[in-house]
C-alpha cells in the first residue's frame, strides 16, 4: 500500500468570503483570505462539531416476509446498463477461482429476510440492477474480496455497497463493523437515509460522521464516541475520531469509498484515505474494501489497483460507453453572461414546473452568487449552495429541494457527485467544468457526473451546455472526443422553438 502523508489540508477556502443574507444569497465581505485551492472541492470538509447526527434505526422484528408474493415485472425494461448482466458495457475481470453468478433476483444473494423486505416494502425496488446483480455476488461470497466496481451514475451503486455493509454486521457486537467515506457531507447524509431505509428491518445501528455547525461550536462538549454498528461520513471528521479514539476499527469487516476515484486522487482526499485504510489494514488484515464511482480516469485506475489487496475483482467502463443514452446532451452557443441569463430565463425557468427540477452547475461561489441574484433578480425563486455556506444552510437548501419544494437549484460542483433526486430532468452548465489548475482543460469526470444528476435510473433527461468563449468550443470538442459523442448544438439561444424541438427530442416536453 502506498504511504499515507499527514494530514492534507481541507480544500475550501473561497477567495472572498462570502456572508448570506438570506437563504442561498451571498454577498462578498471585505476580510481578506486564503486563495481558493481547489476547484472541485468546493465542500468545506471537516471541522469537528459536537453534537452531530447520531441515529440508529428501529428496532423493529420482522414477523415474516412472503417473498413470493413480490412479483417481479418483468415488462419495466429500461436501459441496456441497468437490466441485462449479458450485456458487454460492464465488464468484470475476477481474480482466482471463485465462483461468481449473477444475481436475476435479490432471492438469489442469500439475504436475510428483513433484508428483503427493507428492499422490497421500503425501497420499493423489483429487482436488481445490472451492477447490482454482478456486483453483489461478488461483494457477498467468502472469502470477500476486494471490489474496484465502476458503473454508470444512477444505475444502483448505493444499493451495492449499503447492502455489502449490512450483510456483515454481526448484531451481537454494539461497535462499529463497516464504515463508508463519502467526499461530502451531502453524500454521506443521503448515503446513510438510503442504509437506514434500507435496513430498516434489520435492528443495526448507524451514524453519521461529517463536520457540524461552527453555530453550535463548543469544542469543550467534545463529541462521544461512536457505538453505532455502521458509520458513513467524510474523511477529515473520520480520521480525526479515529485518532482521537472514539472510532474504533478494531473490528471493522468492510471499508467503503464512494466516489472512490476522487476520494483517492492526489487533488482529492487521497492522503485522508489511505491513512484511514493503512490504519484499518493494520488492525484488520481482512477487512474488505469496496471502492465504487461511475469515473476512474487511468491515473487513478492504476493506483486504486495498487491499494488494494493483491486479488480483487474489478468491474469497468470504457469511457466511450459512460454516457447515459437516455440523458440528451445539447450546446447552446450564447454571446455573454447577459444572455446566458436570459436563455434560462425565457427559455426554461417559463417553461415552469412541467421540465422537473432543474440542476444549474457553475463553478465558482462568485459565479454562484452573480447568477442567484440576476435570477431573484428577474423575480425567479431558485436556491443556491455552495461550500462556503454554513453547514444548517446546506442541509436547510438539500432538504428543500429534496422534498420539492424548490425547483431550480443552483450548485457548485459541491452536488456535483453521488447526488440522487429523481426528480432532476434538467442540467445546465451554466459554466463549463474545466481543471482547476489548467482551465483550458475540460475536467472529464466532473462533466459525467453533472450531467449524471439527470437521468436516475434509466430516467429521461437534458442537458444544456452553455458556450460563450472559443475556449468553450474547443472543450466541447475536447468532451465529445474523449466520451466518443457528438453533443447536439441548440441553433439559436434566443428560438423558443428550437429550445422546446430540443426538449421534445430529450422527451421532457
Ligand atoms: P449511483 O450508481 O449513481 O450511485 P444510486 O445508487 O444513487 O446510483 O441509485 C440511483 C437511483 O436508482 C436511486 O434513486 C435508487 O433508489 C434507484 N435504484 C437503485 N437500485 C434500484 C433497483 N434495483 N430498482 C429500482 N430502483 C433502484
Ligand atoms: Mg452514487
Amino acid at each position: 500500500m502506498a504511504d499515507a502523508t499527514g494530514p492534507s489540508a481541507a480544500p475550501a477556502t473561497s477567495a472572498e468570503t462570502e456572508k448570506k443574507t438570506s437563504v442561498g444569497i451571498v454577498e462578498p465581505e471585505s476580510k481578506p483570505q486564503t486563495a481558493e485551492i481547489k476547484r472541485w472541492g468546493d465542500m468545506v470538509d471537516d471541522e469537528e462539531q459536537p453534537g452531530d447526527t447520531a441515529s440508529s434505526s428501529d428496532d423493529k422484528v420482522v414477523e415474516e416476509l412472503k417473498v413470493d408474493k413480490l412479483a417481479i415485472d418483468d415488462s419495466k425494461k429500461i436501459n441496456k446498463f441497468l437490466d441485462d448482466p449479458e450485456d458487454s458495457s460492464i465488464q468484470a475481470v475476477t481474480s482466482g477461482d471463485t465462483p461468481y453468478t449473477s444475481a436475476a433476483t435479490f432471492e438469489d444473494l442469500n439475504l436475510s429476510p428483513e433484508l428483503l423486505k427493507g428492499l422490497y416494502v421500503e425501497m420499493k425496488f423489483q429487482k436488481p440492477s445490472k451492477i447490482q446483480a454482478i456486483s453483489l455476488p461478488m461483494i457477498l461470497t467468502p472469502p470477500y474480496k476486494d471490489l474496484i466496481a465502476q458503473a454508470h451514475n444512477g444505475s444502483g451503486k448505493t444499493t451495492c455497497f449499503v447492502l455489502g455493509m449490512l450483510s456483515r454486521i454481526n448484531p451481537n457486537v454494539k461497535r462499529p463493523q463497516a464504515l463508508c467515506i463519502c467526499p461530502t457531507r451531502e453524500l454521506s447524509i443521503q448515503n446513510l437515509e438510503v442504509l437506514q431505509k434500507m435496513g430498516k428491518y434489520t435492528g443495526i445501528s448507524s451514524e453519521c460522521a461529517v463536520p457540524m455547525d461552527s453555530g453550535n461550536n463548543d469544542r469543550s462538549r467534545s463529541r462521544p464516541p461512536i457505538f453505532a454498528q455502521v458509520v458513513i461520513g467524510t474523511p477529515g471528521t473520520i480520521k480525526r475520531l479515529m485518532s482521537q479514539k472514539k472510532l474504533s476499527i478494531i473490528d471493522m469487516q468492510v471499508l467503503v469509498f464512494d466516489e472512490a476515484d476522487h476520494m483517492l486522487a492526489k487533488d482529492g482526499f487521497q492522503d485522508d484515505s489511505l491513512r484511514i485504510m493503512k490504519d484499518i489494514e493494520r488492525l484488520n488484515a481482512q477487512c474488505q474494501v469496496l471502492l465504487f464511482s461511475a469515473t476512474f480516469d487511468e491515473t487513478v485506475k492504476n493506483f486504486v489497483s495498487r491499494i488494494v489487496r493483491k486479488d480483487y475483482n474489478q468491474l469497468f467502463v470504457k469511457k466511450e460507453e459512460l454516457s447515459l443514452d437516455s440523458v440528451k446532451q445539447y450546446k447552446v452557443y450564447c454571446p455573454n453572461e447577459v444572455t446566458k441569463i436570459t436563455a434560462i430565463k425565457d427559455r426554461i425557468l417559463e417553461l415552469g414546473e412541467s421540465l422537473g427540477q432543474t440542476i444549474i452547475f457553475v463553478n465558482t461561489k462568485r459565479s454562484a452568487g452573480m447568477l442567484h441574484k440576476a435570477l431573484v433578480d428577474l423575480g425567479y425563486e431558485v436556491t443556491t449552495i455552495h461550500g462556503a455556506l454554513t453547514h444548517e444552510d446546506r442541509d436547510k437548501i438539500v432538504k428543500e429541494f429534496k422534498d420539492g419544494l424548490t425547483q431550480v437549484l443552483i450548485s457548485t460542483d459541491v452536488l456535483a457527485r453521488g447526488f440522487d433526486q429523481q426528480q432532476v430532468n434538467l442540467v445546465i452548465n451554466y459554466d463549463l467544468p474545466v481543471k482547476y489548475e489548467t482551465p483550458s482543460e475540460p475536467h472529464y469526470e466532473v462533466y459525467l457526473h453533472r450531467i449524471g444528476r439527470a437521468g436516475r435510473f434509466g430516467r429521461k433527461g437534458a442537458v444544456f451546455n452553455f458556450v460563450m468563449t472559443d475556449r468553450d468550443m474547443m472543450i466541447m470538442e475536447k468532451i465529445d472526443k474523449y466520451f466518443g459523442t457528438k453533443v447536439k448544438e441548440v441553433p439559436s439561444w434566443n428560438s423558443e422553438e428550437d429550445f422546446k424541438a430540443a426538449l421534445k427530442e430529450a422527451g421532457l416536453l
